[in-house]
Parts: structure tokens; sequence; C-alpha cells
């Protein structure tokens, strides 16, 4: 089911991790080669990305919704 991100934050191991409209989160990784988000690691880029609509495996799956912690303060790094 596609959703619109709504807000970021980072795991414990410092991956952006995007809050999605349904209430599930979704790593959104920049991880050259596999994975190609050069936007997510600038504050300029996330904000651009806000809204966009990323498919979301949970709610085909009927999980429940995750937690959605406030984005961090250190946006820039
Ligand atoms: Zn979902």
């Amino acid at each position: 089911m596609l959703q619109p991100i709504t807000g970021y934050h980072r795991d414990d191991e410092d991956h952006w991790v995007a809050q999605l409209a349904c209430g599930h989160n979704q790593h959104v990784r920049h991880d050259p080669p596999w994975q190609n988000r050069p936007w997510v690691t600038t504050a300029e880029g996330r904000t651009r990305m806000l809204g966009f609509k990323l498919a979301c495996k949970k709610c085909d799956e009927g999980a429940p919704a995750d937690e959605q912690p406030p984005s961090p303060p250190r946006e820039n790094d």
C-alpha cells in the first residue's frame, strides 16, 4: 500500500527511518550501490521527499503501528 512520508528519525545505528502516514516506519538507507537514496543524506533532500509515497509492506501484512519518535535535532549530519 502506498503511504506518504510524514517525517523521519534515526535508528540506533544512525540509519534514517521514514515515518509514514499509516503509522508504520520504513528504513530509507543510502547504501550504494545497492540502495541509492542520496536525498536522505541531506536535510533539504529529506524535506523535499515529505509527502512522497513509499510502498508499505507492513500495511499489506496488517502489522501494528510503529513507534514514531520525533526527528533528532542534528538534522544536518
Ligand atoms: Zn503502513
